[in-house]
């Protein structure tokens, strides 16, 4: 079954809100195997209400429209589909009695155009509204099902998931879920990881796999239509299986987290501490550990040495070290192992990591954009330094150098 979402509201629009709750409709759709080919926008405009009917029947089976089922003049959703069905609304009569109750029970006196949140499309199932007073509903017609939820975020999710699911597990009759599970991988380049499953992408049927990067990391969203979870986890581990035959020293995780979470959640297992020395990525580290919750358990903090002086002050590396004739200087290997192990000798933890190198738009010293040194000082063994020439934007830089040092920490 293809379906189209179509949030309704001028908001929406003019961009004062977010539509969240096609996001959120794109995903419970996807979970019971529906195809959401298109989503539409459209204001609270009579004949451009019309006009989206008329372009989402062209294409899809399923049109599920939110907002627009309010009390006020410009909730026009109900309406403008009824007109277009040729049918009447009628007042549906336990959503009247449930309004007339809470306004009693308020003392406050009903005005008639809260009437219109009882209104029911003639023919259509009512959906309840179990956090609000507008009846939701839903039809077929011709062929097409039609579904009008509230706008509210509120009000929405619980009738979708309720009676909403429903009336679509009726309509879907024998068509399978979408399962899905998402493989995360770190220090491997999203076309790199491409080529390297280039045949497995191009010969999938079911389950299918795709691939896709977001903030320095990669993942695969493997998916497969089953009958039960434990069937879809079959298919889906026999895939994952051949995935990590290819690329498996990649991957951090199957589900959804981010790689500074996997680390944290490493050092919990294994009872050590982390501590960081940052240059080029200006605490951009320490920024991305202490967004997962409790890492406060493994990460005992860091410096954001950002100058030479800074770097002598709370490191005490030897100015000789940073600056001068023939110094190593601030971007170097040397440089990088004396960050990660004075911090580590700092706060006496069990890591020290470093960070420092030529974030751009400009060469530094004399050393190109992109490069950038990482070192890890484990306490009692010897430092490791990895040299990176990184490509990308400023922002792209600083993500990846700190992506590539968690890859080697989680490594
Ligand atoms: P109400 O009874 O509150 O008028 P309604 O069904 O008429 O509900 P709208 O008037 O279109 O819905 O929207 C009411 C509010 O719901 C908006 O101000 C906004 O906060 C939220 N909302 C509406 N549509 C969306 C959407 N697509 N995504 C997220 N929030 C939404
Ligand atoms: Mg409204």
């Amino acid at each position: 079954m293809k379906a189209e979402i179509i949030a309704v509201g001028t908001e929406l629009l003019l961009g004062q809100i977010v539509n969240t709750n096609a996001q959120y409709l794109s995903q419970e759709l996807a979970a019971l195997g529906i195809d959401v080919y298109f989503q539409t926008v459209v204001g609270d405009n009579p004949e451009r209400i019309r006009k989206a009917i008329v372009t989402a029947r062209e294409r899809a089976d399923l049109l599920v429209f939110t907002g627009g089922l309010g009390p006020t003049l410009d909730d026009l959703t109900k309406d403008v589909l009824a007109a277009y069905l040729n049918r009447g609304l009628s007042l549906h009569k336990p959503s009247m009695d449930k309004i007339e109750e809470l306004f009693s029970s308020r003392g406050v006196h009903m005005v008639e155009s809260n009437r219109r949140q009882a209104l029911s499309i003639d023919g259509s199932v009512p959906l309840h509204n179990a956090a609000g007073l507008a009846v939701g509903n839903a039809l077929t017609e011709d062929g097409t099902h039609y579904m009008l939820l509230p706008g509210p975020p509120r009000e929405m999710k619980p009738m979708i998931d309720g009676p909403g699911k429903e009336w679509l597990r009726t309509l879907l009759g024998h068509e399978q879920p979408l399962y899905s599970r998402l493989l995360k991988f770190a220090g491997i380049g999203e076309s790199n990881l491409e080529a390297k499953l280039l045949d497995l992408i191009e010969a999938q049927v079911d389950p299918t796999i795709a691939p896709y990067a977001k903030e320095g990391e990669v993942a695969i969203r493997v998916s497969t239509k089953a009958a039960t979870q434990a069937e879809a986890d079959g298919k889906i581990d026999a895939t994952v299986e051949q995935i990590i035959e290819r690329i498996g020293e990649h991957l951090y995780a199957q589900e959804d987290i981010p790689l500074e979470e996997a680390v944290i959640q490493l050092l919990r297992t294994s009872r050590r501490k982390l501590a960081s020395a940052e240059s080029c990525s200006g605490g951009l580290l320490a920024e991305l550990i202490t967004s997962v919750p409790g890492s406060s358990g493994e990460y005992t903090g860091g410096v954001v040495t950002y100058t030479n002086e800074m770097k002598h002050a709370l490191l005490g590396i030897p100015l000789a070290q940073l600056e001068g004739e023939g110094a190593p200087g601030a971007i170097s290997e040397s440089t990088a192992a004396l960050m990660a192990e004075r911090v580590q000798k700092l706060a006496n933890s069990d890591f020290g990591v470093s960070i420092t190198g030529v974030a751009g738009p400009a060469e530094s010293e004399g050393k190109p954009v992109g490069l950038v040194y990482i070192a890890i000082s484990e306490r009692g063994k010897e430092t490791v330094v990895y040299p990176l020439q990184l490509s990308g934007s400023r922002t792209i830089i600083r993500v990846r150098a700190v992506k590539t040092l968690l890859y080697r920490l989680w490594l």
